[in-house]
């Protein structure tokens, strides 16, 4: 039998000495439970090259301009390898490469085709401590999100994809049999790399398409990773080819004429710019692109759980997320509760070294991302915004580190209500009834995701019905999953990645 629990039933459900805690706190600034935890750092041995190569055709090959620039450990400042640059000419190979694997690797026997996806999968497994390691040393991030959501994840896309191989023609009723769309560019981002080179390879593989690569500037070392097991996995030649580089390289690969689709996630900016590009030669294109997404907190909600939901949605990978529950609406009424308990639940995150099992709040990925991040904040307090910020706690002396931050007296004209921040900077605002709750997180070019916190099925279903956001969650945050679709509206982009609708994008009837 399923029981409904109501909001206060489910407060008073949490340990007594909480609530008395909670009661103890004189208003607006309750005292700090400090935990005092022994460090735990990851200590496995992972080995580093001091450079990498490009990896085209099957093999690792020395880039074009002999050019390399340095990946830093956004931690500890220190230099972790010297990363190749490619240029239009290193693309121009790897497209050829690509086009070249096309026709066998199309022509794979389905099951065959799911055989080698299956097998990456597995190595994924296999080697997830070394690539969960490698990540959070080369992109800040906490080692338990890196080790328990984008090494998982990762794997599951691939074992999901897998089992599509032989069922592409269910996924498009009414089409006989699914071609591939050709030659795939893919350019993925910096805050999930192994996860993004996942989701964005593994639909096109299963669908019979061939793939170059592109990841982001300061994280490429988990893709190279990636390569090495294509290897192992004795991938054919040219099916995947991985061209590191900057803007420029990304660039190149959008505006090579052998390109038959462009997937690009990344900032609005850039997508613009690229689908210019495309539009120009009549390249497909999808794209992910930044959001600004409303994180609604009705007076119904079980408020502690919701308080882990905003936790979740904003905290969660120091923010840089695309989906990241940035804009707080709260209904006027629990307002000065749920500042009062997030207030005190942000305190309690722990800010440090990401290979420590312990830290909940890793670097920043970059000193340019940490500047902009600052800049934002700086604006908050200008515009007349109250910074609410721990701290407690004393941060490492070297490295990239911004500390967790909400600001309350936001106006929905502030540029921190507007702008998507990619860092762990939380807008809070309130409503007074649904339909103001709807307009103000629809108020926004963005829309890719929202959160809805309410005991009532029937609010909740209404209000999601009516969210410009292309994933909506109700009662929980950034939850993700192979089988569910993932995009956005507006000037989030267009096109879906994962579950059934993401295979549309690589297939043509
Ligand atoms: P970009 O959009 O610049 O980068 C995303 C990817 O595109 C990277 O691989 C990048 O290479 C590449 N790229 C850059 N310029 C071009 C171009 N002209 N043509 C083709 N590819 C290109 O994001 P940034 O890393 O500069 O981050 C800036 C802001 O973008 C962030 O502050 C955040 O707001 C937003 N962002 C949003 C993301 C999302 O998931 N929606 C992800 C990342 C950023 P390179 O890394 O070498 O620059």
């Amino acid at each position: 039998m399923v029981r409904r629990h109501s909001a206060t039933r489910n407060r008073l459900a949490l340990p007594a000495k909480y609530d008395q805690f909670m009661a103890d706190a004189p208003t607006g600034n309750p005292p700090v439970t400090t935990w005092e935890y022994s460090p735990a750092p990851e200590t496995t041995p992972v080995v580093i090259p001091d450079q990498t190569q490009l990896y085209v055709g099957g093999k690792f090959i020395e880039p074009h301009s002999k050019k390399r620039f340095a990946t830093v450990n956004p931690a500890t400042e220190a230099i972790l390898s010297n990363i190749a640059d490619g240029d239009a000419a290193d693309v121009d190979a790897a497209v050829s490469a690509a086009r070249r694997a096309l026709k066998p690797w199309g022509k794979l026997p389905a099951s065959e085709r799911a055989k080698y996806l299956y097998r990456i999968a597995r190595r994924i497994q296999e080697r997830a401590r070394e690539l969960a390691i490698l990540e959070s040393m080369d992109g800040g991030k906490p080692i338990k999100e890196s080790r328990d959501v984008d090494i998982p994840l990762a794997a599951q896309h691939f074992f999901h994809h897998a089992g599509w191989c032989d069922k592409l023609r269910y996924a498009m009723p009414g089409t006989r049999e699914p071609r591939p769309v050709g030659v795939c560019g893919q350019i993925i981002p910096w805050n999930f790399p192994l996860l993004m080179a996942a989701w964005k390879l593994a639909p096109a593989l299963a669908c019979g398409n061939t793939v170059v690569l592109k990841p982001a500037e300061t994280t490429s070392l988990t893709a190279m990773r990636l390569a090495e097991i294509l290897q192992e996995c004795d991938l054919p030649p040219g099916v995947v080819n991985i061209v590191t580089g900057a803007g420029a390289t990304g660039k190149a690969l959008v505006d090579h004429a052998g390109i038959d689709k462009i997937a690009f996630t990344g900032s609005t900016e850039v997508g613009k710019q690229i689908a210019q590009a495309c539009a120009k030669r009549g390249t497909r294109l999808t794209l992910e692109l930044g959001g600004k997404s409303a994180n609604i907190i009705f007076a119904d909600a079980a408020i502690d759980q919701a308080i882990e939901g905003i936790v979740q949605g904003i905290w969660f990978n120091q923010g840089h997320v695309c989906c990241a529950g940035s804009r707080l609406f709260v209904e006027e009424s629990i307002l000065p509760e749920v500042t009062r308990k997030l207030e005190m639940r942000m305190k309690t995150l722990r800010v440090g070294d990401p290979l420590d099992k312990n830290t909940d709040i890793g670097a920043i990925n970059s000193k340019q991302q940490l500047a902009i991040i600052e800049g934002y904040i700086a604006e908050g307090s200008r515009e007349g915004c109250t910074v609410c910020q721990p701290n407690h706690q004393t941060l490492p002396t070297k490295g990239y580190w911004c500390r967790p931050t909400f600001m309350t007296g936001v106006q929905p004209a502030h540029v921190v209500a507007r702008e998507e921040v990619f860092g762990p900077v939380l807008a809070v605002m309130s409503f007074r009834t649904p339909e103001e709750a709807i307009s103000r997180a629809n108020n926004s070019p963005y829309g890719l995701a929202a959160g809805i916190w309410t005991e009532k099925g029937s609010k909740m279903f209404d209000v999601a019905r009516r969210l410009q956001a292309g994933v909506v969650w109700c009662n929980t945050y950034n939850q993700f999953d192979a089988t569910s679709p993932f995009g956005g509206f507006k000037e989030s982009g267009f096109g879906r990645e994962g579950g059934m609708q993401g295979l549309a994008a690589y297939l043509s009837e």
